[in-house]
């Protein structure tokens, strides 16, 4: 209830809260109003004011509307006060005060009713002490006759009440500061492992990069090869578009390495390959399987197209100028193709391509066969 001229805050949680929580704000409203109802008998009213008290005071013992018993409570304290502010203003500050005590009381209930499970038994504890205190203080109000001692016996209670209200505050507010400095050290602590796991994915992304790429070459490795064909074999499952595999050896090159050395062997394997690479499209992928060996994959393109890809190549590449010891050096490669049908799974078709590319050796080296063609004169 409210001090002549001000109003009551509007609950911000009306409805809210449990049932019993809603049934304890109930039976303190109707203490108050006992309470209040005990106060009205010790001043003297006109007796228009007596009647509208009364009817307020009737409300506030028998409504269960807290929106009418809010009223009530207003509407009494501003006739109480009404009748005793002309003589009495020490008794408007008194029942200021019991307003502030109310409000904070009200107050009180409805951060309860929005409270979790866990701050129950808290809540409950204060209930029941507050529901104590009225009992007590409405005992006293009905046994006293002696206006001075009811107002110094208010004034004790309402100290009790207000005693454990502060008290429940204090818990609360203690409660939530070592839930949100749990809560920042957790914060804290998820921010250096997302940190951290951050760093250790590019470091793994990182690794796993390196370990998919041929050292020499700088192309993908047979680790990635093994990747992008089951990936494209997959894919080829799926959608049944033409899938070719090749697979390239160069020609002769122990005589590379034999005559000019090792360093000189490797130079063109890097060579090789850069112009490999550098002739496919970005759909194709090829890799390093091994010594001088490397391997093609061609989505979309059917064999023979394949075939013109590669022939492509391997002319580009005995073109290119090797000189060694002053001397050119032309490197050639041999190539046999196959490409995915039905049944087939990765080590089928690769063996196919393989088989190929022994015929292309054993026909005289330097052209690309299509496995299960005739191989070409050489
Ligand atoms: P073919 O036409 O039948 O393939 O003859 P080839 O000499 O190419 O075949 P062979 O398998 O007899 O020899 C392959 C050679 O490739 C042997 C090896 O010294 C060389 N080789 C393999 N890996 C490397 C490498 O990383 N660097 C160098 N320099 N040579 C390598
Ligand atoms: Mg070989
Ligand atoms: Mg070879």
């Amino acid at each position: 209830m409210a001090a002549a001229g001000e109003a009551v805050q509007e609950d911000p949680l009306p409805d809210e809260g449990s049932v019993e929580e809603t049934s304890q704000r109930l039976s303190i409203a109707r203490r108050v109003g006992e309470l209040l109802g005990h106060m009205l008998g010790q001043v003297a009213l006109e007796p228009a004011s007596e009647a509208r008290a009364r009817r307020l005071q009737e409300s506030l013992l028998n409504s269960d509307d807290w929106d009418e018993l809010r009223d009530g409570l207003n509407g009494v304290a501003e006739l109480v006060i009404a009748a005793v502010t002309r003589s009495q203003r020490e008794f408007e500050a008194f029942l200021r005060r019991l307003d502030e005590r109310l409000e904070s009381l009200r107050q009180c209930f409805s951060e309860q009713a929005a409270a979790q499970a866990g701050r129950r038994n808290a809540s409950e504890a204060l209930d029941r002490e507050i529901r104590d205190e009225l009992q007590t203080f409405g005992e006293q109000v009905k046994s006293s006759a002696d206006f001075d001692q009811l107002k110094a016996s208010v004034g004790q209670h309402l100290e009790s009440i207000s005693g454990a209200v502060e008290r429940f505050r204090t818990q609360e507010s203690e409660r939530e500061r070592n839930l949100s400095q749990q809560l920042q050290l957790m914060h804290e602590k998820l921010a250096a492992v997302e940190a951290h796991s951050e760093l250790v994915g590019e470091e793994l992304a990182a690794e796993r990069q390196k370990a998919l790429r041929d050292v020499l070459t700088q192309l993908p490795n047979r680790e990635a090869w093994q990747e992008r064909l089951a990936f494209e074999y997959q894919r080829w499952q799926r959608y049944r578009h033409p899938l070719t595999v090749g697979v390239l050896d160069i020609d002769l090159f122990k005589r590379v390495n034999d005559s000019y050395g090792h360093k000189a062997g490797d130079r063109v394997l890097q060579l090789v390959a850069k112009a490999l690479s550098e002739r496919l499209r970005t759909t194709d992928f090829i890799a390093r399987f091994g010594g001088e060996e490397f391997v093609i994959l061609l989505p979309e393109t059917p064999p023979e197209v394949a075939k013109s890809v590669l022939d492509g190549m391997r002319e580009h590449i005995a073109s290119l100028p090797f000189h060694f010891r002053g001397e050119p050096v032309s490197v050639t490669f041999s190539a046999g193709l196959a490409e995915f049908v039905s049944g087939d799974d990765e080590d089928e078709v690769f063996d196919r391509a393989d088989k190929a590319l022994y015929l292309a050796k054993d026909s005289g080296r330097d052209r690309v066969i299509i496995s299960g063609s005739e191989p070409a004169d050489g």
